[in-house]
C-alpha cells in the first residue's frame, strides 16, 4: 500500500490502513517534507494562540505505528503499472492512494508575495503574527487572490481573528480592516444563507467587505484591481489561489484541468487500485462549483478509501462511501467559532446550515486538531 502525500488526507489513510490490515501488508507513506503541519491551525498561529511547534509533528512518528515513511519528492506517477518515482527511485504499489494536495499559484498576481503576507503557510502565519502585533495604526487589506482556494472560510476567519487581535492590543479604533474577495460572496458554495451570515459577521465587527474585486498587481502600499481601482494598505494579507500539484498535472491521472477526476463516493480513479483524495481531486457539485478543498473532506475520504482497500484485500465487499457531508468552522476570535455544515452532494444544491458563533463550536475545532495531531501522529 503506497500513500502519496503526508497531509491530513494521507496521514488519515495510512493510519486507517495500518489499523485495518494484517502486519504482513506494508503501508508506505511518501512526503516531500519531513514534518506534518496542520493547516487548519495556521490562523491560530497568526492570532498568537498556537506556536508553530504546537501544530507540527515529525512524520517519522508514524513509524511507531508500523507505517514506513519515505521522505522525498514524488517526481513521476505511473497509474497503469502503479509505480511512482521518488527522487528518481522507483517504488511499486499494489494499491496507490494519491493525496498530494494543491500548489499555491502565488505568482499569478505580480508583487503579491513580495509586498503581501499570507497565513496559508506556516512560516507566513508566524510572520503575520508579528506584523499584526506590531500594528498601531493604518489599514489592513485582506484579499483572496483568485476565486478558487483552499478552505472557503479561511480568509474571512483571518479578518475576524485580526480584528480580535487588534481589539486585544487596544488599537482597533486606529486600524481599518477591509476584505476584498475575488469571488462574489463568502463561502458561496455553501449557499446564500451562509454567505449572508458571514457577511453580517464582518459587518458586525466593522470590517469593510467588497466582493467580486479581483486583485491584479501589488506595489509597496498599493494594490491594483481588475476594474482599475487602487486600494492603499499598510499590511496586505492574502489567500493565494491554487493549482494542481505539478507531478499530478503531468501524470495520466490528470484531466485537462490538471486535477484528478474520481468517483465521488469511492474516490476511485479510472485506473484499477488507484484512488485519489483531498485537495488534488476536483469533485463537481450540482451547482457547477467543486467540493471545497477542506481537511475535513480529505480526512473523511481517506478513511473511506482505506476501509475499502482493506475490505477488498480481506475478500469482503468494499461498502464504505463518502457521502458529501461535512462542515467548515468559522473562527471568530474570543474562543468562539461558527460552523457551516451539511450535505454538499444534495440536489439540486448543497444543503448547508450555519451555526452562530459559540465557545462549544470552537471546542469542536480544537477536537478536530487533537484528532489529527494526537490520534494520527
Ligand atoms: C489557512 C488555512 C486554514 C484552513 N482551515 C481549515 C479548516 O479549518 N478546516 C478544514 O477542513 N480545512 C482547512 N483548510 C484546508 C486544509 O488544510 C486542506 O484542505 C487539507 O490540508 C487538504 O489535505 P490533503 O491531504 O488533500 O493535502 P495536504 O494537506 O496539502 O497534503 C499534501 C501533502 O503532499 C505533499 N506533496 C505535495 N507534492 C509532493 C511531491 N511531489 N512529492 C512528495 N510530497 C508532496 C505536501 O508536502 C503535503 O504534505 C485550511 C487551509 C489553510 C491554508
Amino acid at each position: 500500500m503506497v500513500v502519496l502525500g503526508g497531509g491530513v488526507g494521507g496521514v488519515a489513510t495510512a493510519n486507517r490502513l495500518r489499523r485495518r490490515l494484517a502486519s504482513r501488508h506494508r503501508v508506505v507513506l511518501i512526503n516531500r517534507e519531513p514534518d506534518f503541519s496542520f493547516a487548519a491551525s495556521y490562523l491560530w498561529v497568526m492570532a498568537g494562540s498556537r506556536t508553530a511547534r504546537q501544530v507540527t509533528r515529525p512524520l517519522r512518528h508514524l513509524e511507531r505505528r508500523g507505517i514506513d515513511v519515505v521522505i522525498g519528492a514524488v517526481d513521476a506517477i505511473d497509474p497503469v503499472r502503479r509505480v511512482v518515482s521518488v527522487d528518481g527511485k522507483a517504488i511499486e504499489a499494489d494499491h496507490l492512494v494519491v493525496a498530494l494536495g494543491a500548489d499555491y499559484a502565488t505568482d499569478a498576481v505580480e508583487g503579491l508575495s513580495e509586498y503581501g503576507e499570507t497565513f496559508a503557510t506556516l512560516a507566513g502565519a508566524e510572520g503575520l503574527s508579528r506584523s499584526v502585533r506590531s500594528l498601531a495604526t493604518g489599514r489592513v487589506l485582506i484579499v483572496t487572490a483568485a476565486p478558487l482556494y483552499r478552505c472557503p472560510a479561511a480568509p474571512y476567519e483571518s479578518a475576524l481573528l485580526i480584528d480580535a487581535a487588534l481589539q486585544r492590543t487596544g488599537v482597533r479604533a486606529h486600524v481599518e480592516v477591509a476584505v476584498h474577495s475575488a469571488e462574489p460572496a463568502p463561502m458561496g458554495v455553501a449557499g446564500a444563507n451562509v454567505s449572508a451570515a458571514v457577511t453580517s459577521m464582518l459587518a458586525d465587527r466593522s470590517i469593510d467587505y467588497r466582493p467580486s474585486h479581483q486583485i491584479t498587481r501589488v506595489e509597496p502600499g498599493r494594490a491594483e484591481f481588475a476594474d482599475g481601482e487602487v486600494e492603499p494598505f499598510d499590511l496586505l494579507v492574502y489567500m493565494p489561489g491554487i493549482r494542481p500539484p505539478h507531478v499530478v498535472a503531468q501524470s495520466p491521472l490528470a484531466t485537462p484541468s490538471g486535477w484528478v477526476d474520481v468517483d465521488r463516493a469511492t474516490l476511485a480513479t479510472s485506473f484499477p487500485n488507484v484512488h485519489a483524495i483531498g485537495d488534488n481531486t476536483q469533485i463537481p457539485l450540482s451547482i457547477g462549483k467543486p467540493l471545497p478543498r477542506a481537511g475535513v473532506f480529505a480526512h473523511a475520504q481517506g478513511l473511506v478509501v482505506a476501509d475499502n482497500i482493506a475490505s477488498a484485500i480481506d475478500g469482503r465487499s468494499a461498502s464504505a462511501r463518502f457521502d458529501g457531508h461535512g462542515g467548515c468552522f468559522i473562527e471568530t476570535g474570543f474562543a468562539k467559532a461558527g460552523y457551516g455544515s451539511g450535505n454538499f452532494f444534495a440536489e439540486p444544491s448543497p444543503q448547508v446550515d450555519i451555526r452562530p458563533p459559540s465557545r462549544r463550536t470552537h471546542l469542536g475545532k480544537v477536537a478536530f486538531e487533537l484528532t489529527v495531531m494526537r490520534r494520527w501522529l
